[in-house]
């Protein structure tokens, strides 16, 4: 999809944080790229949730476009049962405990949605195989794609309306799912060459996930930055994170976190500064950049 109208972003902004049909995103990894390069973006991270599989697809996209590819992807993680999101730049894809670990969390995902879409299916018309029927084969499943079923069936508007309320974690019918804590995350991503940066910290309360002592553990896992520029972050959150960042050294990322249609987050909205991008880029061993 592309941006909304007016909205392009001005050429070479560097966006650290998408999805593709791999996770939630509503664009395949190949049309991802190509509305990264009509955005006029220079770099354009892939993260979709717990899976590396866009990658090599975003590659041969990115192939002569001048558009640079972050290899990358966004870590479920668990504390005090929130859901916490560690995005991990240039992991080993085949790392064998970083795997194995995503490997679980995809599979007890499923397992999560199709429990959810049972509970949900004694109120309302819906069936586990009209979920499948809203998700790419061996896509990561999450609430996004039960909500796409609820807007085939009509039974509600678009993505947001469900997560508002059928799919509210207090709608009656949420179900929770099993991750790792976000410091085994983070170091899981960091054994694996990879630069981990948690996501979109100010969207569920920092100050009660993430308390001083906390965030020093996190550090001392092998976290490598935070992402401080994104929509879910309030004001008081940036100016939190940013103080944070400078006082363990931490990079400082700026993201869409694009989901296609799935969400109104649009390409290049938030983005990342050239030195930070560099000192990511620094950090991480276990994969490269794609330079298209
Ligand atoms: P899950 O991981 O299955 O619990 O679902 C959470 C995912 O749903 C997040 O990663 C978001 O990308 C997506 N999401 C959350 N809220 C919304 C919303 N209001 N509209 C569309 N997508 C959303
Ligand atoms: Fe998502
Ligand atoms: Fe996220
Ligand atoms: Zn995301």
């Amino acid at each position: 999809m592309p941006a909304g109208p007016s909205e392009r972003p001005a050429e070479g902004l560097i966006d650290l944080h998408t999805h593709s049909t791999v996770s939630d995103g509503t664009q395949s990894p190949r049309e991802l790229v190509r509305a990264g390069v009509e955005a006029g973006l220079a770099v354009m991270a892939i993260t979709d949730h717990d899976s590396t599989a866009g990658w090599a697809e975003a590659f041969d996209a990115a192939r002569g476009t001048g558009m640079t590819v972050l290899p990358g992807m966004e870590l479920s993680t668990q504390l005090d049962y929130a859901s916490v999101h560690v995005l991990g730049y240039l992991i080993d894809p085949d790392n064998p405990a970083l795997l194995a670990e995503v490997e679980r969390t995809r599979e007890e995902r499923l397992h999560r949605a199709e429990s959810m879409v049972a509970r949900i299916a004694k109120d309302y018309d819906l069936s586990w195989d009209d979920v499948l029927a809203q998700t790419a084969p061996g896509a990561t499943v999450g609430r996004p794609h039960i909500a796409d079923a609820l807007v085939a069936k009509g039974l509600v508007p678009d993505r947001s309306a469900a997560f508002g309320s059928i799919l509210h974690w207090r709608g009656g019918y949420y179900r929770p799912h099993r991750a790792p804590e976000p410091t085994v995350g983070i170091r899981l991503i960091a054994e694996a060459g990879g630069v981990p940066v948690i996501a979109h910290p100010g969207a569920r309360g920092p100050e009660r996930l993430f308390a001083g002592d906390r965030v020093r553990s996190l550090v001392d896992a092998g976290l490598g930055g935070v992402e401080v520029n994104h929509r879910d972050n309030p004001p008081e959150a940036r100016e939190l994170w940013t103080r944070r960042a400078a006082e363990y050294d931490l990079v400082i990322t700026g993201s869409s976190d694009y989901h296609g249609a799935g969400k109104p987050n649009r390409l290049g909205e938030n983005s990342t500064a050239r030195e930070q991008y560099a000192r990511l880029v620094e950090l991480g061993s276990g994969s490269e950049p794609f330079i298209g």
